[in-house]
């Protein structure tokens, strides 16, 4: 445990005064000159350490601290001249209690094990592109990052355009649907986001990936230009003189190209030089990506390079997961060419379709690709005037990654599943900052459906049309095939916290008791997923009698989150409790899913609830859900503090639980200012949430499983080790915040602390 974190002189003060009153005079002064002069060195030390994020972060000095400092110096100073014999051994003292302090100070070490991750994440890349040259023999750096660099103008122009069909060969779906969904959003609102005096350094490849299914390599494309949402409705001149008033910007973007392992590099054959890559035929002018001579989906990845992710620098990773993801050897056990690329451009594609259907309130745009539950609740939404304008809008959204994290084949007759985590932000006020979220993706499709190949996903499987999204129909448009059911793809069900999701353990109904790690090979992703995948951790110690999921009754002033329109549909009326009944889990599910019975579609809700606040505190469905053993959390579900995109999205929701009361203490802003600067997140990115509270709540909705975010909270303070006097005021307070009993924390303190030691055993 660190020494009590003084921090601010402040309270260093305060602490003396107590202190002064007990201890001789001279340890005193010894006490004073020392914790004072401990923190000059601190201040000294904390800026300017590389943050990730511009602007926001620092901020502040310890104001009025440093007449002290200077003053107890220049006596230090003083006293070493007119008494040596003093002066210099305490000078001694001083420097070594500097010293010491600087490496055990919870700020430091806490900022240094988050540095500390975010670089591990990033070690091991191999940029060499001849590791493909096994492969495909003709494959050079020159060659391929002079066609990343049209590719990158091809895109660009696109989307100057309004109309990203020109580029569209050249695009996944995943990535050609975010690209029009954005423009639809926008046209919704009435603008067009354009550049201008666009330049790009030359594209340099940063790391080559492979596997069985696909070779990713992800190039860093830097670049400078200015950009601003136009009206669309302005003449040229007009847009263009808009344009020239943004700030000229500059940006890091990776980019990153797959292709299916053996396809070959064929000069001048590709899809930027407008032929087929696969028979080298021209290409007529138009989007359509099957070629008219040959057939083939020039998109799908089967023949050559095709654009599938654009991530910001600051946010990129590479795959850390790897293959080792629970039920994906299950899965390729019925389903050999299932694969982690191809799920998450479609994970990314379906996200885009349904931020685009309730942003531009058109359920036909998700109709076809999500369930009956899931489409169902977006047209109420939209015909309820959900988000979609006003004061509801949602903007400037972008998606930071999606992670395939589990998969769960079903059982016969029954649904497949795959959980994607999708990292994103978005605005939902006009000059609000973008909050960030993670949401894991609940993705079914019918059991015994298999998976066709290619990252040209967005057709129908029977016919090969494509898939029209303006009918509110969930059939094909033109051979009638059902589409929505899961019958032929992956179809979206649900968009959850992380903390609200379960796996299934399918065949296996949720044991009672705790089961042991899957023996799977040790994970090397960022965070604290290290060691084999618990899949079930030992139950949580929590208090309270079983069947109360150790919820206490809510906290005073605590007001359960309102329920945001299509994130968090209101929690259902807490089902009698000795009754075994579904949770009417809505598409946003606060409740963790209950395993169907074998054979059964998952449950349908019988009605949706009514867009009020739940009158009912949290306990009711998470104490069916937590009855018996507490579930573990997944590691997935822990925060990945190695991503500064997640700690700040972990900051932003314990920012929304701060506010939910209505008010936001003293003590509570301190504690996440502390909490900002150690995770290197600007305090601003929080601030707009704890200035109007509760309106905050509808930009970040899904609702937790209270204890399980409490877990993943604990998590993110143990990344140093230990938790220090601040963490532990923090993690009460988010405690009683969200209604547990204040002994879960301690509880959950030693569980986790128990469980990253296992880890870091296993992994030594
Ligand atoms: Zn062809
Ligand atoms: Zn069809």
């Amino acid at each position: 445990m660190a020494i009590p974190g003084i921090v601010r002189w402040r309270q260093v003060g305060a602490t003396l005064a107590r202190r002064m009153l007990a201890w001789p005079r001279l340890p005193a002064t010894l006490v004073l000159a020392a914790l004072v002069t401990l923190d000059a060195t601190l201040a000294a030390a904390r800026p300017g350490g590389g943050q990730d994020f511009s602007g926001g972060g620092g901020g502040g000095g310890d104001d009025g601290g440093v007449w002290l400092v200077i003053n107890l110096a220049i006596y230090l100073l003083e006293l070493c001249v007119d008494y040596p014999a003093v002066g210099f051994p305490l000078l001694g003292l001083v420097i070594i209690g500097a010293v010491v302090w600087y490496h055990v100070n919870p700020n430091r070490t806490t900022k240094a094990a988050v540095r500390d991750l975010e670089t591990s994440a990033l070690r091991g890349l191999n940029p060499d592109l001849r590791q493909l040259a096994d492969r495909d023999p003709q494959i050079t750096e020159e060659g391929f990052t002079s066609e990343v660099a049209k590719i990158v103008l091809a895109v660009q122009q696109a989307w100057n355009g309004g109309d990203m069909r020109p580029a569209r060969r050249l695009l996944s779906d995943g990535v050609y649907n975010r690209f029009t969904a954005l423009i639809a959003i926008n046209r919704a609102r009435g603008v067009r986001n354009m550049m201008a005096e666009s330049t790009i350094e030359r594209p340099r490849v940063v790391a080559v990936e492979r596997d069985a299914f696909f070779d990713t390599v992800h190039v860093r494309v830097a670049g400078r230009a200015r950009d601003a949402d136009v009206p669309v409705a302005a003449d040229p001149a007009t847009q263009q003189k808009l344009l020239g008033k943004a700030k000229l910007a500059n940006y890091v973007e990776i980019w990153s190209f797959l292709r299916r392992p053996g396809a070959q590099t064929k000069a001048g054959q590709t899809v930027i030089e407008g032929r087929c890559p696969n028979c080298g035929a021209e290409q007529p002018v138009g989007d359509v990506v099957e070629c008219p001579f040959c057939h083939a989906l020039v998109n799908s990845g089967e023949y050559g390079w095709v654009l599938a992710e654009i991530t910001q620098a600051s946010e990129w990773r590479p795959s850390s997961a790897g293959d080792r993801i629970p039920g994906l050897e299950e899965m390729r056990a019925v389903d050999p060419q299932f694969n982690r690329q191809q799920i998450e451009d479609r994970a990314s594609f379906l996200f885009w379709k349904w931020v685009e259907a309730r942003v531009t309130r058109n359920p036909a745009a998700i109709r076809k690709l999500s369930t009956e539950r899931m489409s169902g609740f977006v047209a109420r939404e939209a015909a309820a005037g959900g988000i979609g304008g006003g004061q509801q809008t949602m903007e400037r959204i972008a998606v930071g990654s999606a992670d395939l994290v589990g998969v769960e084949p079903g059982d016969e007759g029954g649904m497949d599943r795959a959980l994607v985590r999708l990292r994103w932000s978005a605005a939902y006020a006009p000059k609000a900052p973008p909050v960030p979220a993670t949401n894991v993706l609940v993705l079914v499709r019918k059991t015994g459906v298999t998976t066709k190949f290619g990252l040209s996903g967005d057709r129908c499987k029977n016919c090969g049309a494509p898939v029209v999204t303006a009918t509110d129909s969930p059939k094909c448009d033109y051979c009638g095939a059902e589409m929505a059911s899961g019958q032929q793809d992956f179809v979206l069900d649900e968009v959850a916290a992380p903390t609200a999701v379960l796996l299934h353990q399918p065949g296996k109904r949720r044991p009672a008791a705790p089961r042991p790690a899957p023996a799977a090979p040790a994970m090397t992703g960022g965070g604290f997923v290290i060691a084999p995948l618990p899949m079930m951790m030992p139950p949580m110690p929590v208090g309270g009698a079983p069947g109360a999921g150790g919820l206490a009754p809510p906290a005073p002033g605590f007001a359960p989150q309102p329920a945001t329109a299509g994130f968090a549909p209101p929690a259902p009326p807490a089902p009698p409790p000795p009754a075994a009944t579904p949770p009417a889990a809505g598409p946003v599910s606060p409740t963790p899913p209950v395993a169907p019975p074998p054979g059964a579609q998952p449950p349908t809700p019988q009605t949706q609830a009514p867009a009020a606040p739940p009158a009912s505190p949290p306990d009711g469905p998470e104490g069916e859900a937590d009855k018996g053993a507490p579930d573990a959390i997944p590691p997935w579900a822990l925060p990945d503090m190695s991503n500064p995109q997640e700690r700040a999205a972990l900051l932003s929701r314990m920012a929304v639980i701060a506010a939910a009361d209505g008010v936001v203490t003293a003590e509570e802003r301190r504690l996440l200012k502390k909490c900002s600067k150690r995770w290197s997140v600007p305090f601003s990115t929080i601030e707009p949430i704890l200035r109007t509270g509760v309106a905050a709540l509808q930009t970040l909705g899904p609702p937790e499983n209270p204890q399980r975010f409490l877990m993943g909270l604990v998590a993110a303070a143990l990344v140093d080790g230990k938790v220090d006097r601040r963490e532990r005021r923090l993690l009460d307070g988010v405690a009683h915040n969200l209604g547990l009993e204040p002994d879960v924390v301690p509880g959950l303190i030693t569980a986790m602390t128990e469980w990253r030691n296992r880890q870091a055993g296993a992994r030594g």
